[in-house]
């Protein structure tokens, strides 16, 4: 089991092991076919929460970039047609509100290549996207502001694994005892080991630290539409019931169990920790 690991923030983060509550449900799309797909859900993380704190406590991946957030390495394109979303969604930014516009129009281009893969450019230490504290129009992902700034939803306009984070997709073929198959999609936390062995080795991160547990609402709801996007409308209405029968579940468990402990199968560690940590202090 992977101890919690030890960060310069106030906070420590909770453990990658915990356990978790996971649901299993054929995909409402495929149900007819000859070969389903069936989603496999971690309710314990779609029902925690995490928000992105970027701007609100977010101290970036790395200690020496603590205003980059995650943008610090930039971001690999999944396939050709995440690449030319992107690129459509940049030739839409200014000098006004995109600070390395003069890069990324230039000569080098917004792309590089890493290992032989394309990725966003990194100028000036992080993503060629990013602007910087100071710019004029604001901090953060240029594209995640034109996005907010045209009430466009951020996946139309930002590299998958952008607007992805920290919900992580992944698939495997299930073979039965009885020689059928299944194709399984998972939905789960983009947690350190989802960034490759590297993970381990980033200063700060959100996903499993209570400092990014406050959000109003739990991940299923407030990134409703990046989860329609990754499962279908069908799919994500299937979860999206699983997800509030959990959260009833939760608050009946809370509401019998006085003085006991909460178990984090049924709620995020980080999420629990994040409660004790803003539970108002009785007065004295
Ligand atoms: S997703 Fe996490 S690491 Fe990335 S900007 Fe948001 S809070 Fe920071």
């Amino acid at each position: 089991m992977l101890a919690p690991r030890p960060y310069a923030g106030a906070v420590p983060e909770t453990s990658l092991d915990t356990p978790r509550t996971w649901i299993e449900f054929v995909d409402p799309a495929s149900a007819d076919d000859e070969q389903q797909q069936v989603f496999r859900c971690d309710l314990t993380w779609l029902t925690s929460s995490w928000t992105c704190i970027y701007g609100n406590g977010c101290q970036g991946i790395y200690a020496d970039r603590p205003d980059d957030g995650c943008c610090t390495l930039g971001a690999h394109f999944t396939e050709k047609s995440d690449l030319k979303r992107v690129q459509a969604a940049g030739a839409e930014l200014t000098p006004d509100t995109w600070q390395h516009h003069g890069e990324g129009t230039g000569p080098k281009g917004w792309t590089e290549k890493e290992d032989g893969e394309r990725k966003t450019r990194v100028v000036d230490g992080a993503c060629v996207f990013l602007n910087r504290p100071g710019f004029a129009a604001g901090d953060g992902g240029a594209l995640h502001q034109l996005a907010v700034r045209t009430a466009r939803e951020p996946h139309t306009l930002k590299p998958e694994v952008c607007w992805q984070l920290p919900i992580r997709r992944t698939y495997r073929t299930v073979e039965r005892p009885d020689g059928s198959s299944y194709l399984e999609a998972s939905i789960g936390e983009y947690d350190r080991r989802g960034w490759g062995p590297g993970g381990h080795d980033l200063d700060w991160y959100c996903s499993s630290n209570p400092q990014a547990h406050v959000g109003a609402e739990p991940v299923f709801r407030s990134n409703a539409s990046e989860l329609r996007e990754l499962m279908g409308e069908a799919a994500y209405a299937v979860l999206a019931e699983y997800c509030a029968a959990h959260l009833e579940l939760v608050a009946l468990a809370r509401s019998g169990s006085a003085g006991r402990r909460m178990l984090p199968l049924l709620v995020h560690p980080a999420t629990m920790a994040a409660q004790v940590v803003r539970a108002p202090r009785r007065a004295r």
